[in-house]
This record gives structure tokens, C-alpha cells and sequence, in this order.
């Protein structure tokens, strides 16, 4: 019999119970206890319908009230000195490492100051961790025995788990030394470490755990050697203790390929691979399996929608059959199904051809029972027969494809993504047409997303107005935007997108191709979901779909507005993509689409478009090599696409944020004008990187996430740095982000300040 595994389950709940409840735990709202009981009822829930769906091994102490990573720090007792202090319970430990802590005093406790630990996403996924934060003083213990818990807590409704842990090689490389002890490599802290591994897997063995799951998914980097030989070290070690659960190491998200050496004769029980990530790496890792190990065959997609090709699949998970014996085969999940929404029976408004082509986690368990079934010669005629209809009616949809655009996107060439006249030639017409001063000042494009325009953007979509007056309250919106900025005198302006819900959201809704789901929520981080929206088939654009906003600001000044779009590579990146397509195909669609509506802006008189595209640097492909160099090579080439079709003298802009760029990534798209995230950066090496960028840029010169203002001094003392290395010239003067999640008065204040920096430099140059 070949059985059925899951790597992990979401913990937000069917109906986002998690985050309503956390909320309130932390508004004071309810107790504790309350909140436990949410958390336990949430876990029973997860692994009944798992039980119930088949599923044969369930996993437990994949919950967390925030983030898994963060519960392992603070089982591991790795809790900087600052978060101790205060006598925090472990669960305001847990949250106050997570996302910081500032309380007063009381007449029973204490003042709390302390802010969050550094959060990053998880692999390319949308998913961030809190970073293991070690230090010199970090003293290495158990802290509680949270997954001994969540085993028992599972054994007593009757259900067998399989515990899962990060492992202890990527606890440690995904971390960092801390501030006061930054000389520390937290690989070197693996010796002190697997004791405590040790600890936890005997505790489970002893509360009846027969097995564990070790995720290891830093596996499918680029690792330097002694990280491979951590993994050697650490799994020689956990596998020779006697009396431990028998322990899977998991990897996901890639191959595992160029670090197999490290995985060849450990002494454990089996491994779990991605297959639907790398199906290429079958024969290599099926080549190390031992005689005696099993192999867990991820088949099942935890990152995306779309309905399992049984057929496909079982034929895959065939060949490791025929390789290692029924009996050593596992279906599995690709990974955690977290990265999936929770159920497709909460979309009721979702259509009904597209819902067929759908899985969500929950539909997802069967998936992987079915499989195994199959492959085990049991009778799953009627589930195939529904599968093999489903794929086949996919496969020809009208929904999905759509000859024209197929048509449109083999018909790209050179000319369609270059721009007409090199830099330098483009730049005299503009600045011959715009008169622009020294340190010209803009902003990233949104201004503060009021309770006001929530509230009318809701009623709109109830309903309760209608079209009319909620263009004439986003038109007042919009004059109140532009008539701000002449007053504090910025020098191109932007409409301020009062009407954008979300920036992928607002234009895919627009696009023909893309699905919706009401429902469909992935944990972000902590409390934060997000509801990626579908691309189902081919893209295309009925209709403009910005610029009567554009205009209608440019018609109420006489200064340059900027034209603002999302680009392409954001669009795809913070959707569901197709698989039936490539993910370049998908880009080129999207900015065929783009680039109808920036030459439609040019057209309606818009002289400066700004097309962001803040994901370009999460898309790139974990492991250096082809694929990644491809990336670079069509996400540039997806971005001037969109952006090439206008004439010399329109000035093209394009934003970035969230990590540190590659300078030679960025000047192969060959905007005008890029604004980049910068002022926590404050780093000279960083801004000697843009030295040789040939355009012109902005770097960030505040924090928008922050209401702090910062003076006129601070800015002219930043910029004064900057132009250290960095030519007056090309000089922009802009914050780092959309002001969008501030509040009007720091908005004033700030941006006041900054004008009056830049004037100040013009005085001197
Ligand atoms: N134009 C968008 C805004 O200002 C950019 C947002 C982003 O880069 N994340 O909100
Ligand atoms: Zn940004």
C-alpha cells in the first residue's frame, strides 16, 4: 500500500479565525484563554478533515500563532536579552519578537519598548518568517515542548501525527547573529543545537511519535560547502541516537541536485522531494535512496490552484514504485499546503467552469489520497474519470485560451522592446519639454488611503452608490491630491490612486484572464493575509483602465502628473499563475496589455507614466545558473515591452522595493527615471553600486512604514551622503514608497521637509 502524506496545513482557519482572533487578543479584546481555545479548536478541526479525508500521514505542530520559524526560536530559547526583560508570558514572548512591543506602564506592569526582529520571505514564496536571531548570550535549552503538545493534543482525539520541525541546518543558516554579536556565524552553533534536537525527538518518541518530519528546504540553494557538510554532520548524528522517532528529511521549492552529496548515505529513515518544482531531479535523488529508506514523492502543488493531473502524476509517482517498491513510495504534497487558500467550497461567486479547474488545500487532501489509492491498484475509477474530464475540458477552454494573444506575443520583436532613441537622446527631449529643475521632487504614487475612501469604495461595491458618485468622490479625492502637492510644491505629481483596492487587484479585475476568489486568503505573515488573484487564461485588456484618473488630474494643473501602473512582473509575481503556460508567456501578455494602456496615457496626454515594479527582485530564481539568467533576461524584456512604445520625449519611471537590487538587473530595463527603497539602507556600499547606473534615480529618502517626520537637516545631511558618490545631475528627490498606509499630517510634514532639502541644493549647485 503507498501512502499519503501532507507537509503542513493552513492555520488561518476556513473563515480567517486565526487572525480575528489574534487581533483581538492583542487589542485586549479577549482573553488568553480565548485565544488558545481558538487555536485548538482550529488544530482539531485541521486534522479531523484530514483524517477524514483519508490522508494517512497528518502532520502536527505545523500551527503556529504567528510563524513556525519564530515557535522553534523560542523552543530553542534563542530570545535576545531585550525580549526577557519584562516577564513576558511565552505567548507575548512569541509576539513581541514577532511584530515588537510597546506598552505602558500599569500599577502591575512594567513599561514594554521594544520593536520586532527582522522578518523575510520565505524562499521565493509570499510568505515571511521572523529570522532566528542569535547571539554570544544566546543559551541553548528547551523552552516548553510545544510539538510534545500538539502531538498529545492530536492522540487524544484519536489521531496518529507526524510532527514537523524546521531542521536544524536551516534554522541556523536561515538566521542571524545578532546586533551585539555580529562576529557570530550561527552555523558554528550547530554542536550546541542538535543536543536539543535530540531532547525534543526523545520527548516525542516517549508521547508516542513513530515519526518525524525535518524540513531542510535551504537544500535547494546555492550552499557552500560547509553548509553541506552541517547537513552531513547533523543528520549523521540525529540518525545514529537510539530510540528517535524515525526521522523524513523534507526539501522544497527546488533540486536538490547540486548538494546530493550531502544527503548520500545519512543514516535516516526517508527524504521528501519537490517534484512538481523539479521533476527533473527524479533519477538523480531516486540514485541516492537507500536500501532501506522511503522516498516521499511531492506531487501534489503547495504553492498553487490548479487541480492535480491525476493521470500525470500517478504515472510519475509510478517510477518511483517500479524503482523502490510500493512499500517505500509516499504521496505526497509538494510542500506546506499553507501557501494555498483554505477551502474552494467557501467561493460562491466564483464561476463554475473555472472553480472545476481548481484546488485549494482542502480539496488538495483528497488529491493526494486518490493518488496513492490509484497507484496502489485500488478502485478509483469514478475520481479518475471526473479528473481526466476536468483536464481534458481545461485544456480546450474558452476561458483560457485566446488565439489573438498567442498570436500578439509570438509577434514580439526587437523593435517592440526597445525604445525608439538611446537614453542621452531621450533625455534632451524631455528636459527640453519639461524645464524640470535641479533635484526634481515626485512621490511613489498612492496618498493616504482614508477610512473615508474605504468606506465609499465599499459602498460602491455594495452597491449602496453608484458609479456616479463614486467617481465624483474619487474625483474630489483626486483634486484634494493635486491641489496638496502644488501648495507644498512638488514638481511632478501624481493623481494619488484613491480608486486602486490593491495595486495587482485593481488591474487584474480590469483584465480579461483573471479570476477572483472571495474568499481565497494566505497568511503573509503574522496576522497578515493576502488574496492573490488567478491568472486563468490568456491576457488582454477590454478597455483603458487608468487613464480617465490620469486625466482628470493633469486636466486640474498645470504641472506634469505622472501617469502610475503596476508592471508586469508584479502582476504575475503577486498572482496564482497558469502552469499550462510559461511564466514568461504570461509576462509578455501582461505587458502587451500594459503597453496598450501606457501609449493610451501618452495618447491622452500623460508625458511621464511610472510602471512599478516592486516584485522584480523576489521573482528571481533561487539557485544562480540558466534559469536565473533567463529570468533577468525576460522580466527586462516583459517591462520594455510595456514601456517602449512611447515616443523619446515621454519620460518613462519605474519603482522598486522590499530587498537590495542587482544595478545591471535594473538598468537593463532602461527606464528614464527608477526610485528605489533606500532609507534604511543608509549604506555607502549600497549607493556606490548605483554609481555607474546610467539613468536617472531616486533613492528613498524616508521611511514610509514609520509616522516619524524627519527634518529638513536629515534630509539635507542624506543627501549630502548620497551626492558623495552620486552625480547632482541625476539626482531625484523622492520617498522610498506609496504613502498609502499614512496618515495625512506626517504626510504634510514629511514631504514639506523634503521639498524645502531639494531647494536648498538648488540654492547651492
Ligand atoms: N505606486 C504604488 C504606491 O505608491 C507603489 C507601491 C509599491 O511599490 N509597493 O502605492
Ligand atoms: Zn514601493
Amino acid at each position: 500500500m503507498v501512502k499519503s502524506a501532507v507537509l503542513g496545513f493552513p492555520r488561518i482557519g476556513p473563515n480567517r479565525e486565526l487572525k480575528k482572533v489574534t487581533e483581538s487578543y492583542w487589542n485586549g479584546k479577549v482573553t488568553v484563554d480565548d485565544l488558545f481555545k481558538v487555536g485548538k479548536e482550529l488544530r482539531a478541526q485541521n486534522w479531523k478533515l484530514q483524517k477524514d479525508a483519508g490522508v494517512d500521514i497528518i502532520p502536527s505542530n505545523d500551527f503556529s500563532y504567528y510563524d513556525h520559524v519564530l515557535d522553534l526560536s523560542l523552543l530553542f530559547n534563542v530570545i535576545p536579552d531585550r525580549y526577557t526583560k519584562y516577564q513576558l508570558s511565552p505567548i507575548d514572548t512569541l509576539f513581541a519578537m514577532g511584530r515588537g512591543l510597546q506598552r505602558k506602564a500599569t500599577e502591575t506592569e512594567k513599561a514594554v519598548d521594544v520593536t520586532a526582529l527582522e522578518m523575510v520571505k520565505w524562499f521565493d514564496s509570499n510568505y515571511h518568517y521572523v529570522r532566528p536571531t542569535f547571539s554570544h548570550s544566546t543559551q541553548f535549552k528547551l523552552n516548553g515542548q510545544k510539538p510534545v503538545d500538539e502531538f498529545l493534543e492530536a492522540k487524544e482525539l484519536g489521531i496518529q501525527t507526524r510532527p514537523v520541525l524546521v531542521g536544524p541546518v536551516s534554522f541556523l543558516y536561515l538566521g542571524k547573529a545578532d546586533k551585539d554579536s555580529l562576529d557570530l556565524e550561527p552555523l558554528s552553533l550547530l554542536e550546541k543545537l542538535l543536543p536539543l534536537y535530540v531532547e525534543i525527538l526523545q520527548k516525542l518518541a516517549a508521547a508516542g511519535a513513530t515519526e518525524v518530519q525535518l524540513d531542510e528546504p535551504t537544500l535547494v540553494l546555492d550552499l557552500p560547502k560547509e553548509v553541506q557538510a552541517a547537513v552531513k554532520t547533523a543528520y549523521t548524528f540525529l540518525g545514529n541516537q537510539a530510540g528517535l522517532p524515525k526521522i523524513t528529511l523534507a526539501t522544497y521549492f527546488g533540486t536538490v541536485v547540486p548538494n546530493l552529496d550531502a544527503l548520500k548515505e545519512l543514516p535516516i529513515a526517508g527524504f521528501h522531494f519537490d517534484f512538481i518544482r523539479a521533476a527533473e531531479q527524479f533519477d538523480d535523488v531516486a540514485s541516492i535512496i537507500g536500501a532501506n529508506q522511503t522516498l516521499s514523492v511531492g506531487i501534489v502543488d503547495g504553492r498553487n490552484i490548479w487541480k492535480n493531473d491525476f493521470a500525470k502524476s500517478s504515472e510519475f509517482v509510478q517510477k518511483a514504485i517500479s524503482k523502490l517498491g510500493a512499500e517505500r513510495v509516499i504521496v505526497a504534497t509538494s510542500s506546506s499546503l499553507l501557501h494555498t487558500p483554505v477551502d474552494l467550497n467557501n467561493e460562491n461567486k466564483l464561476n463554475a467552469e473555472l472553480k472545476n479547474y481548481f484546488s485549494f488545500a482542502t480539496q488538495k487532501l483528497e488529491e493526494v489520497v486518490v493518488i496513492a489509492k490509484n497507484v496502489s491498484g485500488q478502485d478509483v475509477s469514478a475520481a479518475l474519470e471526473a479528473n481526466a474530464k476536468s483536464v481534458a475540458a481545461k485544456a480546450s477552454s474558452t476561458f483560457i485560451n485566446d488565439p489573438a494573444v498567442q498570436q500578439r506575443v509570438a509577434s514580439i520583436d526587437k523593435k517592440m522592446s526597445t525604445r525608439a532613441a538611446p537614453f542621452g537622446e531621450r533625455l534632451a527631449e524631455q528636459e527640453k519639454a519639461f524645464n524640470l529643475p535641479l533635484f526634481p521632487t515626485t512621490t511613489i504614487g498612492s496618498f493616504p488611503q482614508t477610512k473615508d475612501i474605504r468606506i465609499n469604495r465599499n459602498k460602491f461595491t455594495k452597491g449602496t452608490i453608484s458609479a456616479e458618485e463614486y467617481e465624483q468622490f474619487i474625483n474630489s479625492e483626486i483634486e484634494k491630491v493635486i491641489r496638496f502637492q502644488e501648495e507644498i510644491d512638488l514638481d511632478v505629481l501624481v493623481h494619488g490612486e484613491p480608486e486602486r483596492n490593491d495595486m495587482v487587484q485593481y488591474f487584474g479585475e480590469q483584465l480579461k484572464g483573471y479570476a477572483f476568489t472571495t474568499n481565497g486568503w494566505v497568511q503573509s505573515y503574522g496576522s497578515r493575509y493576502v488574496r492573490p488573484p488567478i491568472i486563468v487564461g490568456d491576457l488582454s485588456r477590454p478597455k483603458a483602465m487608468s487613464v480617465k484618473e490620469s486625466v482628470y488630474a493633469q486636466s486640474l494643473t498645470k504641472k506634469l502628473v505622472k501617469g502610475m501602473l503596476t508592471g508586469p512582473i508584479t502582476c504575475l509575481r503577486w498572482s496564482f499563475p497558469r502552469v499550462d503556460v510559461d511564466q514568461k508567456t504570461q509576462a509578455l501578455q501582461l505587458a502587451l496589455a500594459l503597453r496598450d494602456e501606457v501609449n493610451d496615457l501618452e495618447a491622452a496626454g500623460i508625458r511621464v507614466i511610472q510602471v512599478d515594479e516592486p516584485a522584480i527582485r523576489e521573482g528571481l530564481p533561487l539557485r544562480a545558473g540558466a534559469e536565473r539568467s533567463d529570468y533577468q533576461q525576460w522580466a527586462a524584456e516583459a517591462f520594455r515591452v510595456a514601456t517602449s512604445g512611447v515616443a523619446n520625449k515621454t519620460q518613462i519611471h519605474s519603482h522598486f522595493c522590499y530587498s537590495d537590487l542587482d544595478p545591471n538587473h535594473i538598468k537593463a530595463l532602461d527606464a528614464d527615471v527608477v526610485s528605489i527603497e533606500f532609507s534604511k539602507k543608509d549604506d555607502a556600499n549600497y549607493i556606490a553600486e548605483f554609481k555607474d547606473y546610467p539613468n536617472h534615480i531616486g533613492l528613498g529618502l524616508f521611511d514610509i512604514h514609520s509616522p516619524r517626520v524627519p527634518s529638513k537637516e536629515e534630509f539635507i545631511t542624506k543627501i549630502e551622503t548620497i551626492l558623495k558618490t552620486y552625480p547632482a545631475e541625476k539626482f531625484w528627490v523622492n520617498p522610498d514608497c506609496g504613502l498609502k498606509t499614512r496618515g495625512w499630517e506626517e504626510t504634510r510634514l514629511s514631504l514639506t521637509n523634503m521639498v524645502n532639502a531639494a531647494k536648498y541644493f538648488r540654492e547651492q549647485y
